[in-house]
């Protein structure tokens, strides 16, 4: 059982013991009693983080802390896979990284290649079954799989297989490929994943692990981001090079649409699976998804960002006496909106961190009388201050307006709202955890309308010329683009209907 776990049935029975009936809260918690719309953290959820040791006799130590790096990819479960000599060691739980692992659960993870996983769930349950990596046994031995991502068409795959007798263990949609391997014709299991993955269509980064191969895949579009790297004569793999730092790795470089690479005892192999194209990266990973540390497409995620702000700053200048920045996603940004301005950057709004998983709900009263768990705006510096707040997007309009009205509250006689990329205005069918398109606020009303409803003096959104401006200095070149359907309804991928009754989230 998770520390997780543990903890939650402590405080249920205290509550028993105590009288105490408050519910127990386990998810995201931005600032309940403003506004009395209690509605949780309306932002999007990234999808997951995938890590990969091949060679390094520490390997289980190294995706612990790999994990830890890319813990905002996800916080439902974490898991880690070893592969030593003939063997899987493997632990998986529901919860943090921390809370999961402690030194003597990653004692018995022997072995010199690993493969790791944190999750946030767009598809399949919240629950430990779903937890990856996911372990089968294959004809030719042990396989783990972790992905980052989504198979759009899993469940016609899916369907198709059980009418053939197979029986799924979970319901995510990595099993899918599981079986597509189990079931391919080849005997090589090089070529019987890329059978496999000729069947799937979606956004997706693979980590596959035998007893003595890891093998590493990205989808033909490379939707999705992945790199590789290395620590002395170990490879790594990571959602984002903040992970290579975080162990002491360095950057390799990032892995190619459609590309395949194999590490066994006779080295590195560079393959395909697909033709790779034009890359088109997800945007929302610049935008919001990433750390400002990390670097895709040897582009910095801060730098990128902090572009973003000086673009708006020029698309959309007001005059104010301080621009601040929700946290932390939109903290670079309002540093580059502020350099770009001269007008001062504050820090107006405080993220508490430490609110945890495990939170006990505030009482209805204490709701209205307004208690802030994540975020609270710093009075002395927004009293009596027009303000711009810069954001990254608007998703349902309903955090926007409470950080305006947080604002407000504290004294703001002005609050301008600057957000960082063009209206998010269509579901994401990637992996991404989006409302349906009724939802989207930016499908249903005009900026105007946007405005009156998050209570701002004024607002802008970044165009889309901009934003591609602001990400592409320093791109690779050619091979290098987006992925900007949310914004322009381009989706770079077929998109399956069930994936659209599904909007990508489950
Ligand atoms: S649709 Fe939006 S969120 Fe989804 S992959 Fe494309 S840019 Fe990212």
């Amino acid at each position: 059982m998770s520390d997780a776990v543990k903890s939650k049935s402590t405080l249920t029975k205290l509550n028993a013991l105590t009288g105490n009936h408050q519910e127990l809260w386990t998810g995201e918690y931005y600032n309940e009693g403003i506004g009395g719309q209690g509605g949780l953290f309306d932002k999007l959820n990234e999808e997951c983080g995938v890590f990969g040791v091949f060679g390094h006799p520490d390997a289980a130590s190294l995706s612990y802390y790999g994990l830890h790096a890319l813990q905002h990819r996800g916080q439902e479960s974490a898991g880690i896979c070893t592969a030593d000599k003939d063997n899987f060691n493997y632990h998986r739980g529901m919860g943090l990284a921390k809370e999961v692992f402690t030194n003597e659960m990653l004692a018995p993870l022997v072995g010199s290649n690993s493969i790791a996983h944190v999750r946030y769930s767009t598809a399949g349950e919240s629950k430990l079954a779903n937890a990856q990596p996911l372990i089968f046994k294959y004809r030719e031995g042990d396989l783990a799989l972790a992905t980052n991502g989504n198979i759009d068409n899993a469940a016609i795959i899916r369907r198709n297989l059980e009418k053939q007798g197979s029986i799924f263990q979970t319901t995510s949609d990595t099993e899918v490929l599981a079986h597509l391997i189990a079931r391919s014709k080849h005997d090589d299991i090089v070529e019987a994943v890329k059978d496999a993955l000729g069947q799937v269509v979606g956004a997706y980064a693979f980590l596959i692990l035998t007893k003595d191969k890891l093998i590493a895949a990205l989808d033909p579009n490379g939707l999705r981001p992945f790199v590789i790297g290395k620590l002395g004569d170990a490879y790594l793999f990571a959602s984002e090079t903040c992970a290579f730092d975080a162990v002491g790795g360095t950057y390799l470089r990032d892995m190619n649409p459609g590309e395949l690479v194999v590490l066994d005892r006779d080295g590195f192999h560079e393959d395909r699976f697909a033709e790779g194209g034009k890359r088109a990266v997800c945007a929302m990973e610049y935008i919001y998804f990433a750390r400002p540390d990390s670097d895709i497409d040897t582009i910095n995620v801060h730098s990128a960002r902090k572009r973003m702000g000086k673009k708006l700053a020029m698309e959309a200048f007001m005059d104010a006496d301080l621009v601040t920045g929700v946290p932390d996603s939109s903290i670079s940004a309002a540093i580059g909106f502020a350099e770009q301005t001269g007008i001062p950057y504050e820090l107006g709004l405080i993220k508490n961190r430490y609110t945890g998983r495990t939170f006990i709900q505030p009482s209805q009263e204490l709701r209205e009388q307004g208690v802030k768990m994540k975020l609270s705006a710093v009075r002395k510096v927004v009293e009596g201050k027009r303000v711009i707040m810069i954001d990254d997007s608007i998703v349902r309009g309903t955090t926007s307006l409470r950080i305006v009205n947080l604002l407000r509250e504290a004294g703001a006689t002005e609050v301008h709202v600057r957000i960082t990329s063009p209206p998010f205005m269509n579901p994401c069918y990637y992996g991404i955890d989006t409302p349906n398109r009724k939802e989207l606020i930016a499908a249903q009303k005009t900026v105007e309308e946007i405005r009156v409803a998050i209570n701002a003096d004024t607002l802008h959104f970044l165009s889309q010329e901009g934003m591609v401006e602001a990400m592409g200095e320093g791109a690779q070149g050619e091979a290098s683009g987006y992925c900007m359907a949310c914004f322009d309804n381009k989706y770079p991928t077929e998109i399956v209907d069930e994936a659209k009754i599904g909007c990508g989230c489950d």
